[in-house]
């Protein structure tokens, strides 16, 4: 270690500290992790559940990622509290073995009473639940965090900052904390007599983590289980635990995980006709609901033995897929969380949001929402966006054409026939050639243009199959009202002939697919035929972006904006474009799903 090349403050080197000592503590959970798998499977039980394992990791990895911008206000807040206002700040009683130990005790304490909050007022359940949701319980189950529990967590811990607690002391016992609990995560650790009445312990966090009737609200301690003895919330355990929680999550989404409890409680307070139950929603006790929203929206009584649990079919290759994947992933969360002190916020956002894609879309495969192929597309596209952004170019210039020449292998595996598929795929190479044009160095910016003129006019030709052209009138003139009024606010800016037709004849065609789209919905009304419309709006948007940015004025993070419009456009359309298949008596149906029909007519088509 060289001394003194660089120099950090205390505060700098504790959040480089805290993010890093989670890195190097990985392969020790992972090690964990395995000999409990191995231990379980030696004992013949099933502790383990490889979609439940991975949902958990992700939302930890989720939650690590969050930190990293939460965990600045909360210490930011801390620091600032402990400098006005610390009664004991004397660094060198809290730096002795005695000072740690003393800080960590209170830490414990308002770690107590911050957990008590987390399951008796609603809007701290909404940030805590994430922790509870898995049905099974085992280490993983310990990694599974909450992405807002800094929010609003941290004025639990300001009495610390009241006392004196220097914030690397806090950091520190934070910490202590926090790893401590990794390990009571476990059926395989039976009682422990004695321990089990003065410290968190398997047993008596088993209990924590139950929804049985007599388990409720239990067992809240940190480290020491002696304040549930002491405030009456501990609970011995003497029935066999069901795990999860009362409102059960059914679902791999990790955004979703962490979304749920808060969406819950907003719907209760809009549909509330009272509004001090608006407000009341938030703060009362989980499960709570204003008598008006109960009666006209009941939910049925929670019973113990009705628990089923979440386990929707995965195929072998969705499973080496996500497990492949997912060790990746985690290569790519831990290099971003050690290095993350020497990056700008915006490239840490950057990545965060890629990784944040990705972790999603190994949930959507794990849940049968997406397929492989279309999971790699939509990766693919999250890092050929955030390789832009962060100025990676050569990681750019891969995934940017790979993104689109993976959408046309998805459309092709996906089997059909006919005029839907050819002009589908049509459309996509048109794209990726587009792509490329726009990505080479020298001015392509016309050819590049071209490239996606085809496409837009195979997309619409896509759209007119089994309809009318335009068939809403409204959304006809919206749309080229719309694109008329971008036109005009660039006309003196676009410069000679060649140019304004040039964008002129695009803006036209991009309007036109915008209205071929809704018009399309509105006669089809269902999800397919919205989302679609939904895509090209937001292609039409996208394309707006780049018309700005180049004509007007240069906009922050630009590729940032336009990739990820013009990535979204794509892969709804892409995923709900429609799908026709030629039958044998020469007419055609539309096929929501490939079946070995729409393949064996397709052969027979193109024989
Ligand atoms: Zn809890
Ligand atoms: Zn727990």
């Amino acid at each position: 270690m060289r001394r003194g090349a660089t120099r950090r403050s205390p505060d700098e080197s504790l959040t480089l500290t805290a993010s890093q000592i989670i890195v190097l503590a990985i392969p020790v959970f992972l090690l964990m992790m395995l000999a409990e798998y191995g231990l379980s499977r030696y004992r013949g039980v099933q502790v383990y559940r490889f979609s439940d394992a991975i949902n958990s990791l992700s939302l930890g990895g989720l939650s690590q990622l969050s930190g990293l911008f939460t965990k600045l206000l909360a210490i930011g807040i801390y620091s600032a509290v402990y400098k006005v206002v610390a009664l004991y700040p004397d660094q060198a009683f809290w730096s002795t073995w005695y000072g740690v130990v003393l800080a960590l005790v209170f830490y414990d304490l308002c770690y107590y009473w911050l957990h008590r909050a987390g399951h008796e007022v609603a809007v701290f359940w909404a940030a805590h639940v994430v922790h509870h949701q898995s049905q099974q319980y085992n280490l993983s189950t310990a990694l599974r965090q909450t992405s807002s529990g800094a929010l609003l967590g941290w004025v639990f811990y300001l009495p610390m900052a009241v006392a004196g607690v220097p914030p690397l002391i806090f950091g520190i016992v934070a910490l202590i904390d926090l790893l401590y609990q990794f390990w009571v995560h476990t059926e395989l650790v039976r009682k422990l007599g004695w321990f089990d009445r003065v410290f968190c312990s398997p047993s008596n966090h088993r209990v924590h983590h139950a929804v049985n009737d007599r388990y409720l609200d239990k067992n809240y301690g940190g480290i020491l289980i002696l304040w549930d003895r002491l405030f009456g919330s501990f609970r011995e355990e003497d029935e066999k635990c069901v795990y999860g929680t009362r409102g059960a999550l059914r679902s791999w989404d990790p955004l979703w995980a962490n979304a749920q409890v808060y969406a819950q409680l907003a719907q209760d307070s809009w549909r509330a006709r009272n509004w001090l139950d608006k407000l009341r929603v938030w703060f009362k006790p989980p499960g709570w609901r204003p008598v008006d929203v109960a009666q006209r929206w009941p939910k049925p009584a929670f019973d113990v033995n009705q628990v089923q649990r979440y386990d929707p079919p995965l195929t072998r290759s969705a499973m080496v897929f996500v497990g492949t994947g997912f060790v990746l992933l985690l290569t790519g969360v831990a290099a971003l969380l050690w290095s993350a002190h020497t990056l700008g916020a915006a490239t840490v956002a950057l990545w965060s949001a890629a990784l944040l894609v990705i972790f999603w879309s190994l949930g959507a495969v794990l849940q049968s929402r997406l397929g492989i192929v279309a999971a790699l597309m939509l990766v693919s596209a999250a890092l050929a966006t955030t390789s832009a952004a962060v100025g990676l170019l050569q990681l750019h210039y891969l995934f940017k054409p790979l993104t689109m020449a993976i959408a046309v292998v998805l459309v092709l595996r996906r089997g059909g026939a006919g005029p839907s598929l050819w002009l589908l795929v049509a459309a996509l190479l048109a794209s990726l050639a587009g792509d490329v044009l726009l990505m080479l160095p020298g001015n392509l910016f016309i050819p590049g243009l071209a490239a996606f003129l085809l496409a837009h006019l195979c997309y619409i030709a896509l759209l007119r199959q089994q309809q009318a052209w335009f068939p809403s009138r409204p959304a006809l003139v919206l749309a080229l009202a719309t694109g008329g009024a971008m036109l005009a606010l660039m006309w003196t800016t676009l410069g000679d002939a060649g140019l304004k037709l040039a964008v002129s004849t695009y803006v036209v065609v991009i309007s036109l697919m915008a209205a071929q789209a809704i018009g399309r919905a509105t006669v089809l009304r269902d999800r397919a035929a919205t989302w679609v419309a939904v895509g090209a709006c937001v292609f039409m948007l996208s394309d707006t972006l780049i018309a700005i940015n180049r004509f007007l004025l240069p906009l922050p993070l630009a590729s940032l904006w336009i990739l990820s419009t013009y990535y979204l456009a794509q892969v709804l359309i892409v995923l709900h474009a429609p799908r026709h298949a030629e039958v044998p008596g020469g007419t055609e149906r539309a096929a929501s799903l490939p079946t070995q029909t729409d393949i064996a007519s397709g052969h027979a088509g193109q024989a």
